[in-house]
């Protein structure tokens, strides 16, 4: 058995770990990087960045976004077969995986295949086929992601129950899908799936979708939804499910005593930290339910040598704020004069169909904190560019404080919007108001000058509030 000393040992490699990994190697600190799988990028390479290409291909191939605009429906037809529609997936899937390992390569980080567990607060094992390495780090950054949770009640042997990671191996689509669970990774599916104009049922057990997105965005996603012609089962709970040995079909039983038939089923019912197999006891490192690692503001375990970012310290758990985390564990570990603390705004995108994304405080926070509040609307087909996509249920909508009329959030539903959200974010972060933006120019056309008609709209109602306020 060998042994080896770093300045870091980083376990994982998604997000979390080689942006952590990356940041120390440029600095100059030996860092070695222990990863499971074969293959480099965790959970984001595998499968988040995927899906977002199938997203694309089935836009593109049922040609759903243009559908309207020329009267046809190239919706799937039987003929498609699950090669084509994963072939980019799979493409974009190994570039990815090899763009992570080009960039440890180029930061010269020991790269380690094998599970890692700890012997001590210094000191990993390594287990792979070839034997078992052991090597000690000053400094550990514990990334190990999370995995879909597979409720013992759901029928996984069947080979069409899937869960968010199975699904990307499924070898025929089938005619009809049910999803189990709302979040985002349920209704991303759904939307992709429903765009191909497969039968889609969602059960979810509450009345909206995504307790944290402005209300009014989350129903026109609903009202989308539905005439996509998704079967919306909420709130529900799935109270049984059976398969037959003679057909193979699936039959889910819900509490309210409905039942579906489907031929392919889709739990996303929620994800653990990969925590369990890190003998986290030997290092003195605590864990909390579903295996969650808790960490101070600097991403530090209750051990102080030892840090968790990304998804196995849960909430927001994304990409991009595991990337954020990484990077902030190894200054704080290593004293980096770099960037010290987490960025102020946080959007998040949902790649529903249509895309989701927001920035700042939605009407429902401002509510709860007692906030008075402005809102400016526009809709995308108000927009010349949005009359050119023909975006139907898009809308921007942005909230501004009442007194002074500073941005406290942005929404938006519609294409693009993820990419939108950051003119958004910038003006949030530079405490921009409603004139701000009114003394923009923007391209025309463009959906970005959606902007200067929702800042428009809220300065209506403002001089509204203050005539009323004159006439009294
Ligand atoms: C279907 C899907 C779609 C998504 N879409 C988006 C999106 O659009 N935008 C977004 O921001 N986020 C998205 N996410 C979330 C995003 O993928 C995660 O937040 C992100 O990957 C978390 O990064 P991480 O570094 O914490 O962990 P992961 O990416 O999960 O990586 C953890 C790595 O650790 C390895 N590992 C685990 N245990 C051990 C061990 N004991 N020893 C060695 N290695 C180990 C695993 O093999 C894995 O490679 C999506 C997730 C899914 C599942």
């Amino acid at each position: 058995m060998s042994t080896s000393q770093y300045d870091l040992i980083v376990i994982g490699s998604g997000p979390a770990g080689e942006k952590g990994a990356a940041r120390a190697a440029y600095e100059g600190k030996r860092v070695a990087m222990v990863e499971a799988s074969d293959a480099l990028g965790g959970a984001v390479a595998s499968q988040g960045v995927p899906t977002k290409t199938l997203r694309e291909t089935a836009l593109s191939i049922s040609g759903f976004l243009q559908r309207d605009l020329y009267g046809i429906d190239l919706r799937y037809k039987e003929e498609l077969d699950i090669q084509t529609f994963m072939y980019r997936e799979r493409r974009v899937q190994s570039a990815q995986q090899a763009e992570v390992a080009a960039n440890m390569e180029r930061h010269h980080v020991q790269v380690y295949t094998g599970l890692a567990s700890f012997a001590d607060a210094h000191t990993v094992c390594i287990r792979s086929q070839a034997g078992e390495t052991t090597i000690t780090g000053d400094v550990i950054l514990i990334a190990t992601g999370s995995r879909p949770v597979r409720p013992p009640s759901f029928p996984f042997q069947h080979p069409k129950v899937y869960d968010s990671s199975t699904i990307l191996n499924m070898h025929k689509l089938p005619a009809s899908l049910t999803v189990v669970g709302g979040g985002v990774v349920g209704c991303e599916f759904a939307c992709l799936f429903g765009a191909l104009g497969i039968q889609v049922s969602l059960i979810h057990p509450a009345q909206h979708l995504f307790p944290f997105i402005d209300h009014e965005i989350s129903r026109l996603l609903l009202e989308s939804m539905q005439e996509m012609g998704i079967h919306l089962y909420m709130p529900e709970r799935v109270a049984e499910i059976t398969t037959s040995s003679d057909d193979d079909a699936i039959q889910v039983v819900l509490d309210s005593g409905e039942h579906i038939q489907t031929e392919a089923l889709l739990a996303s019912v929620g994800r653990a930290s990969n925590t369990e197999k890190l003998e986290l006891e030997k290092a003195g490192v605590p864990v909390a339910e579903r295996g969650l690692i808790k960490v101070n503001e600097f991403m530090q375990t209750a051990v102080p040598n030892i840090y968790a970012a990304g998804d196995v310290i849960g909430f927001p758990a994304l990409c991009s704020t595991s990337m954020e985390q990484g990077r902030l564990a190894v200054t704080h570990a290593f004293n980096f004069n770099y960037k010290i603390t987490p960025a102020n705004q946080i959007p998040f995108g949902i790649w529903t169909i249509p895309e989701i994304s927001m920035v700042g405080e939605t009407e429902e926070t401002l509510q709860a904190k007692g906030i008075k509040y402005i809102v400016g609307r526009t809709r995308y087909d108000h927009n010349p560019r949005g009359m050119v996509l023909g975006e139907k249920h898009g809308l921007l909508k942005l909230i501004f404080a009442a007194d002074d009329l500073k941005l406290l959030g942005a929404h938006i539903i519609g294409q693009e919007a993820c990419e939108l959200i950051s003119s958004g974010m910038l003006a949030l972060e530079m405490e921009a108001t409603a004139r701000d933006f009114i003394g923009l120019c923007f391209n025309f056309p463009s959906l970005s000058d959606m902007y200067k008609y929702a800042a428009y709209d809220a300065l209506g109602e403002y001089r509204e509030g203050e005539r009323a306020l004159a006439d009294r």
